[in-house]
């Protein structure tokens, strides 16, 4: 079966030559969409610990995050190196110099060749673009942008606390210095139409991204997107609907930039709904094969976009 989109895997090996593998990072920090600064709810899919492991709170250091987790990396994936992956919650929503102290303390271990920073487009800011370009011209930068829709009105649903125009503005600040730009973006979505979806993808598609990750919008205990659930006000996306739009959005994206992620990961202990969303394997097994079916692969539909 050929290889029909740019995985990272393959990225990798493209830029490294061998596998290299990234090793999560909390490095406990916080959200303005959580600790009252834009709101004090979060987005309403999201759970109050913002995907962390907690690590930091529990006084595991960065260094120490990325020593444990080397020896099963190395074991599991055969990597060489390491991307030294900084997710929990919003991770340039810091003072710069408390932000140089973390990434420097990662960039410090030998075989981490770079840095991936998980963040919201309104938290970034010229001092912390700078800060990551002086890191780029030795390793290998990517900061992830979190924006889920290019709708307004889902994002105001969704209680973003941005709009699509900040995404706009931090990319083209991000834009021309070395560093790489990954979208998030999440299919199913409230109110969403497969249409809306895909067009987010287009957008995406135009605006000079270097990779992308997708999500699907699955529901966790206790947030906002469990209460709509209960009530019967949301209804989540079929595998079937998800893998059929996943493969169509392949096709409008250009074939250079890379495809982070098929699939979410959700906690079993915390999923409400769907409970295929824990089938990730199989997900993206389908995938593959409805792109075969389909005779679909990235960049196919990119010239019905100009
Ligand atoms: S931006 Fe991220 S961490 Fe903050 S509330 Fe939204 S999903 Fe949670």
């Amino acid at each position: 079966m050929k290889n029909r989109f740019y995985d990272l895997n393959t990225y990798f090996k493209n830029i490294f030559g061998h596998r290299v593998h990234k090793i999560t990072v909390d490095a406990g920090m916080s959200c303005p969409n959580r600790d009252g600064t834009i709101s004090a709810n979060g987005c309403i899919y999201c759970n109050a610990s913002g995907s962390g492991t907690g690590f930091f709170q529990k006084g595991i250091s960065v260094t120490d995050q990325i020593l444990n987790a080397r020896k099963y990396v190395i074991k599991r994936y055969k990597a060489k190196k390491f991307i030294a992956y900084f997710q929990s919650y919003t991770n340039t929503y810091a003072p710069v110099d408390t932000l140089k102290r973390l990434y420097d303390e990662a960039l410090a271990i030998e075989e981490v060749a770079g840095l991936s920073i998980g963040t919201r487009p309104d938290c970034v800011n010229e001092e912390i673009l700078t800060l990551l370009q002086s890191y780029a011209k030795n390793h290998l930068i990517w900061i992830e942008y979190g924006l889920q829709s290019v709708h307004d009105a889902t994002l105001t649903l969704i209680n973003r606390g941005h709009d699509f125009n900040a995404f706009e503005k931090a990319i083209e600040a991000t834009q021309n210095r070395g560093i790489n730009i990954c979208a998030h973006i999440i299919f199913g979505l409230p109110g969403e139409s497969k249409k809306q979806m895909i067009e987010t993808v287009k957008r995406l598609s135009q605006m000079r991204i270097d990779g992308i990750k997708f999500h699907l919008l699955y529901v966790i205990k206790g947030t906002q997107m469990d209460t709509f659930f209960q009530q019967g006000t949301y209804q989540c996306l079929t595998q079937r609907e998800y893998v059929d739009t996943l493969c169509e959005a392949l096709a409008y994206l250009p074939e250079n930039m890379v495809i982070q992620r098929l699939t979410s990961d959700p906690h079993p202990r915390e999923l409400i709904a769907p409970q295929w969303a824990m089938k990730k394997k199989e997900t993206i097994e389908l995938i593959k094969k409805t792109l075969e079916k389909k005779d679909l692969y990235q960049g196919k539909y990119l010239s019905k976009l100009l």
